[in-house]
């Protein structure tokens, strides 16, 4: 089966348009998505540009603040706290990765923890390996609901997770052992990765590598999930995982594109409107 996560994403959004639209009846304003983007890194332009298209179809008032790459840490500080302050404000995003004389972690930090849309203030952190309600980071979130939408259980599932980023890796490690799993988290120093990964009922992938996982680290019948936005020899995208070689074998897969990215987006709609709801309660 491949995991058709831009039909999922799609079905999902005309959820959240028809809620969106409900709200406007309801109450005296929309929710808002603020996402500053400081620099000209091509893949973030294209993220941005993607959050900005999606807010605009379900219906989020979405604003995106630009910034040049030399924009200070002080100002970018005191923009957050601004906006934390704004009352129409429901989610703050900051696109990673900063230029360098950015300090990422004052960043994250500075988000109000209740407008902190991408789940990666420290507060929220806790909540999730507490088992709190908090907002999920994004991209793990979308995997859970990929999950569900194939209907599959991981309740005493082996699942491995490649990739131990604050973003992927743990987060979605955290959200598969709430769900049950048995989890093992493998990274660059993990010794015999195929070994490792041929247990896995369900293999996650977050690596950044083009192709690197083959048939040799999947079990017969996995669910294999591709994070991996790369690259290949003919510069088309493509995933971690080598897709032709490994899709006999497995039970279930996310192809690159459209899997896991267009999901990612979504999830970040639906947080939005997650706190706009804990702001007006
Ligand atoms: P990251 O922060 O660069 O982390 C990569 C992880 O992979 C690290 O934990 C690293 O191990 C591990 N790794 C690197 N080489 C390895 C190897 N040869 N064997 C085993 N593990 C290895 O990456 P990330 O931010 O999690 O992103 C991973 C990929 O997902 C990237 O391609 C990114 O573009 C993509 N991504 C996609 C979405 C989406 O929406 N689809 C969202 C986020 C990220 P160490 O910790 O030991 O260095």
């Amino acid at each position: 089966m491949i995991i058709n996560g831009k039909e999922i994403s799609l079905k999902i959004k005309d959820k959240i348009k028809k809620e969106v639209d409900q709200i406007s009846k309801k109450y005296n304003r929309l929710p808002k998505l603020v996402v500053i983007l400081v620099g000209d890194d091509q893949a973030s332009q294209t993220y941005v540009r993607n959050k900005e298209r999606a807010s605009q179809y379900v219906g989020i008032e979405s604003q995106v603040i630009r910034h040049d790459s030399s924009f200070s840490e002080e100002a970018l500080l005191a923009e957050i706290r601004q906006l934390n302050q704004d009352d129409t404000v429901d989610g703050i995003l900051v696109q990673l990765p900063l230029p360098a004389h950015i300090d990422e972690d004052k960043v994250l930090e500075t988000i109000d923890s209740n407008k902190d849309v991408d789940g990666f203030h420290p507060d929220n952190v806790a909540k999730l390996f507490l088992g709190q309600q908090c907002p999920v980071p994004c991209t793990p979130k979308g995997m859970m609901v990929l999950l569900d939408e194939i209907n599959y259980d991981l309740t005493g599932k082996e699942v491995v997770v490649i990739g131990r980023s604050h973003i992927v890796g743990k987060p979605v490690a955290m959200l598969c052992l709430q769900k049950n799993a048995t989890v093992t988290i493998a990274h660059s120093k993990t010794k015999d990765l195929p070994k490792v990964c041929q247990r896995a009922d369900i293999l996650i992938v977050a690596i950044g590598k083009a192709k690197m996982i083959n048939s040799d680290y999947i079990k017969e019948g996995a669910v294999v999930l591709d994070v991996g936005i790369n690259r290949d020899e003919n510069n088309r995208l493509c995933g971690d995982v080598d897709f032709d070689d490994v899709k006999d074998k497995v039970y279930a897969i996310t192809p690159v594109p459209g899997g896991i990215g267009p999901m990612t987006v979504t999830m970040l709609l639906k947080n939005t409107l997650e706190l706009f709801y804990q702001h007006n309660q």
